[in-house]
């Protein structure tokens, strides 16, 4: 995965002509997780007007609770495949372990692989054999050697179409959920080739960080954003107090044009 391999950028080539890696801004974005069929299409909708490629949420939800709401499974995976036919926005969605990826892979347009299955070797290297992109998160006390090695188990596998994602990590702030790690951004553009993608949400952990956090990641130069967004986050299943409103997501669009970050 490093540079010095590939000098090159690696670009993402996604169905629709959608191309992650070649200097536009990518918006992602949806709930935490898909809750229902009407949940999902409002908010997709919602964000598809605001400017927003590809639909995020989870069917498979790792929880820290295992009384927590685990996800609807293969039933929200069909939910989201409704919601590329009707939208076209592209889906995300997460592969908790190595068993479902296989299913995650019939539905989804990109895999993503959650922070705390980073160093979940044996996903890594099923993630390795798909034939779809993976977005790879940054584990919440992963150093970037760590991010790399995960990264390069997926390429040593064959896949080479890798988003890497930074998303908080864990330091003794009690103000946010995460502390986001800017900095890695400039680190990695020069140690590797991948593209990079910044998930401001739960960094934060609570709403009224993810704005200005989401601006600040544009401003470093990431490939895209991956953001919360719910209609109804105060009954949200998971994750409501760092969910945008639509109309924050919207506002959040507006501003990052004005700073000329998305066209
Ligand atoms: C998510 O994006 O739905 C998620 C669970 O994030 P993370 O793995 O970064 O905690
Ligand atoms: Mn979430």
């Amino acid at each position: 995965v490093s540079r010095e391999m590939k000098p090159v950028p690696t670009q993402i080539k996604l169905p629709g002509g959608l191309n992650i890696g070649d200097g536009q801004l990518i918006l992602m974005a949806g709930p935490c997780a898909v809750e229902s069929l009407n949940q999902a299409m409002t908010i997709a909708r919602a964000v598809k007007a605001a400017g927003a490629r590809v639909f995020r949420a989870g069917a498979f939800k790792p929880r820290t609770s295992p009384y927590s709401f685990q996800g609807l499974g293969e039933e929200g995976l069909k939910i989201l495949a409704k919601v590329r036919e009707e939208t076209g926005l592209l889906i995300v969605t997460e592969a908790t372990d190595h068993e479902v990826l296989d299913l995650v892979e019939e539905y989804a347009d990109i895999i993503q692989i959650g922070a705390r299955n980073m160093q979940n070797y044996r996903l890594l290297r099923r993630a390795g054999q798909a034939q779809k992109p993976i977005l790879l998160k940054r584990g919440m006390c992963a150093s970037v050697e760590e991010l790399l090695m995960a990264a390069e188990y997926i390429m040593a596998e064959g896949n080479s179409q890798i988003i890497l994602c930074e998303r908080g990590i864990r330091t003794f702030a009690n103000h946010s959920r995460n502390t986001l790690d800017l900095g890695l951004i400039p680190y990695l553009r020069r140690e590797t080739h991948l593209p990079i993608v910044v998930d401001p949400s739960h960094a934060a952990g609570r709403r009224d960080l993810v704005i200005p956090l989401a601006k600040a990641a544009a401003a470093v130069g990431v490939d895209g954003l991956l953001v919360e967004v719910h209609h109804q986050p105060e009954k949200a299943l998971s994750d409501g107090p760092q969910s945008l409103y639509p109309r924050q997501f919207e506002e959040l669009v507006n501003e990052l044009k004005a700073m000329n970050l998305f066209l």
